[in-house]
């Protein structure tokens, strides 16, 4: 994994930890204010609606599939390096 890849997992992780910490502690000095609030909204809702209005899964096909048939091509290690004589002994 390259560097810049790692740093950047890191500070995506740390982000992510300090959102859930921003949101899980923040609190209003008013219930006004946490009226206002879509977290404290979210929150305190006792029946949150839901998302999406479709019941019923849709099926669609997307493609077909075209099974082909493959064929590998096996070559061995050992021709290439040829066989080794028996040693000899002067
Ligand atoms: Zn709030």
């Amino acid at each position: 994994m390259r560097l810049w890849m790692r740093w950047s997992a890191w500070l995506c992780l740390s982000l992510v930890l300090w959102t859930v910490a921003a949101e899980s502690t923040h609190n209003h000095p008013s219930q006004a204010e946490a009226a206002s609030c879509s977290i404290c909204v979210v929150a305190h809702t006792a029946n949150p609606a839901p998302h999406s209005t479709s019941t019923s899964p849709v099926f669609a096909a997307v493609d077909l599939f075209r099974e082909e048939d493959v064929a590998a091509q096996a070559r061995f290690d050992f021709s290439d390096l040829g066989i080794r004589g028996p040693p000899a002994f002067l």
